[in-house]
């Protein structure tokens, strides 16, 4: 039983824990870092069918990948025009749809304003107003002009950053060739953006939630199948400048990193493109508009961790939770 737990200091960066099915034999685990993150895959399954699941993750990571300049979205970034893959322009337009449903709080298009944080981050200072300004007259995704295969950054100067949806997406392509390979149970885990297909080795998918402020803790319990989960969190990735924390979410209407952040929003999705593109969005539109959209969408629940460990969760939640103390011991 404590083995389950033991898993816990190896992936403590990650927002999500799989607390189950390294002690089964049918089930096999497979580990790659990817996407610069720790990819797993455990599946009832032969290698060869985790082996050609991670290779379309790896795929979608090459053409992806805006730090890769020979990478689709490396290109169109530097060009401000591209002929793409239909992968590539189907996650455009999926990303589109999300800022819309997000009032724009969900937007690929921040891709200056990442790089000016990052260079921020590296200065040790905050951006001048002229700064902000600049970078941000760049963002917007009505800028995205898609015609066929075809996308056009309208400004000169646009960059797409896909980090807020590329895992999601990744995993649901993994789950795709898994499943038409005869796979019925896998769980796709990549960095905390996971899939459950099918059923663990006990039932349900039993997946565990970062606690955001202790990283050996487990906050909550959940049990899925057939579903995706993702969290955003701000004890992810963020920069200290003058001896204040700045994570690595951006609010699009501001140019700001988000402040007042919640500390995690956790989303569970039918796919995880919509849970990675979500979590990313809520994060930015804070508890309470986010929890209104969360409860607005079929098929979608979600919980956010806000200030002062204040937790809201959407009104079908404690469906998925496993709150029996021996059921969590398990
Ligand atoms: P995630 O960890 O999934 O919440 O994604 C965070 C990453 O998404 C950041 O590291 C950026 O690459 C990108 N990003 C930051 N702000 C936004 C935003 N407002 N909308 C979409 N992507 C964003
Ligand atoms: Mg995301």
């Amino acid at each position: 039983m404590r083995k389950k737990y033991s898993v816990i200091p190896v992936v403590a960066a990650l927002s999500l824990f799989f607390l189950e099915g390294y002690c089964r034999a049918e089930f096999l685990t497979r580990t790659r870092i990817m996407m610069s993150t720790q990819v797993t895959i455990t599946a009832d399954a032969s290698l060869q069918d985790i082996k050609e699941a991670f290779e379309v993750m790896a795929k979608i990571e090459s053409l992806m990948n805006d730090y890769n300049p020979r990478s689709e979205i490396g290109i169109l970034n530097r060009k401000g025009k591209l002929a793409v893959s239909p992968e590539v322009k189907e996650i455009i337009l999926r990303a589109i749809y999300f800022s819309r449903i997000t009032n724009g709080a969900f937007d690929i298009t921040v891709g200056p304003l990442v790089r000016l944080w990052q260079k921020m981050g590296k200065e040790k200072r905050l951006p001048t107003q002229r700064e902000l300004k600049d970078t941000l007259s760049l963002v917007g995704y009505q800028n995205i002009k898609i015609s066929d295969s075809m996308i056009l950054l309208e400004k000169k100067g646009m960059r797409l950053d896909l980090g807020g949806i590329a895992k999601g997406y990744a995993v649901d392509k993994a789950i795709e060739v898994l499943r038409k390979r005869g796979v019925k149970n896998a769980l796709v885990n990549a960095g905390g953006d996971l899939y459950c297909l099918g059923k663990g080795p006990s039932g349900k998918w039993k997946i565990g939630i970062q606690h955001p402020r202790n990283m050996r803790e487990i906050f909550g319990i959940i049990r899925v199948t057939d579903k995706a989960v993702a969290t955003s969190g701000d004890y992810r990735r963020y920069y200290v400048i003058q001896g204040r924390r700045f994570g690595h979410i951006i609010d699009p209407s501001t140019g700001w990193t988000v402040q007042n952040s919640p500390m995690s929003v956790t989303i569970v999705a039918p796919d995880c493109t919509s849970a990675d593109a979500l979590a990313t969005g809520v994060f930015v539109l804070g508890l309470e508009k986010g929890i209104k959209l969360i409860n607005s969408l079929p098929g979608v629940e979600g919980m956010i961790i806000g200030e002062g460990m204040r937790v809201v969760k959407s009104s079908n939640w404690q469906k998925f939770e496993v709150s029996d103390l021996t059921e969590r011991m398990k």
